[in-house]
């Protein structure tokens, strides 16, 4: 069995609610999310995620106030770990809100995989979700159009002890990462659990297009293995490097 090992990138912090993680709950209280991403270290270099383009760029769409300190750049925080975009081979975006996929152009040598049902609604959501994914409705062109996409039907094995497992709720194709690592099966969810809280009180992302999926998907997540990386809770940096196993 290969072992491969995650680190986890910082690249950028978000002010928000707490309400946007836990849904319902603690709703107004102040919290400071990061935006990471996930390195995959084994025979090849996968990452899960690519992270928002620019602050600019988020305010100029969203208007909203992000940071991204200059180590917080996704080629800094990937130099950091001592690896170049060139030599990521494979790209796994869980989904396509704008935080998510805004830099694939970094990466010239990956292969870029997204649910097929992720893609279809990321084109043409509800005017509710059109800004978070940087929708063609909004009368602009999404970040990670240009991208070359492998689309995904369901679960996959994109390399040996690394799979895509389809997780809906958060975003109607949302798909999280199973590795396998030295200490168990490591899930990285995206935002299927966005904070430690979602699973520990089974509380439904505050973001979501079916809070009924959500549960399932975290149930499924539960299930499926041993350790899990939720998509926006800085406890995952609360080791450093935040390197699993
Ligand atoms: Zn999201």
């Amino acid at each position: 069995m290969i072992h491969w090992t995650i680190t986890m990138l910082d690249t950028g912090t978000q002010s928000q609610v707490k309400g946007f993680m836990t849904y319902l709950t603690d709703m107004d209280q102040p919290i400071q999310i990061p935006v990471p991403i996930a390195l995959i270290e084994g025979p090849r270099k996968i990452l899960v995620d690519t992270s928002f383009l620019s602050v600019e760029r988020t305010w100029e769409v969203r208007r909203r106030k992000i940071v991204r300190t200059p180590a917080q750049e996704v080629v800094a925080a990937l130099a950091a770990a001592g690896v170049r975009p060139e030599e990521i081979g494979i790209v796994i975006l869980t989904h396509l809100h704008y935080d998510h996929c805004g830099n694939n152009r970094l990466f010239p040598n990956a292969r870029f995989f997204v649910q097929r049902e992720e893609l279809r609604y990321a084109l043409a959501p509800t005017s509710f979700d059109a800004s978070a994914y940087f929708a063609p409705s909004l009368g602009i062109i999404p970040d990670y159009l240009g991208t070359k996409f492998e689309l995904l039907d369901g679960d996959a094995e994109l390399a040996d002890g690394v799979r895509a497992i389809t997780t809906p709720g958060h975003t109607p194709g949302h798909q999280s990462v199973l590795v396998d690592t030295a200490t168990g099966r490591y899930c990285i969810a995206g935002d299927a659990v966005m904070w430690y809280e979602n699973l520990e009180r089974q509380i439904p992302p505050g973001i979501h297009t079916s809070m009924i999926d959500c549960m399932m998907s975290m149930a499924r997540i539960v299930r499926e293995s041993n350790h899990v990386l939720p998509g926006h809770d800085p406890k995952v940096f609360a080791r450093q490097p935040a390197r699993y196993p």
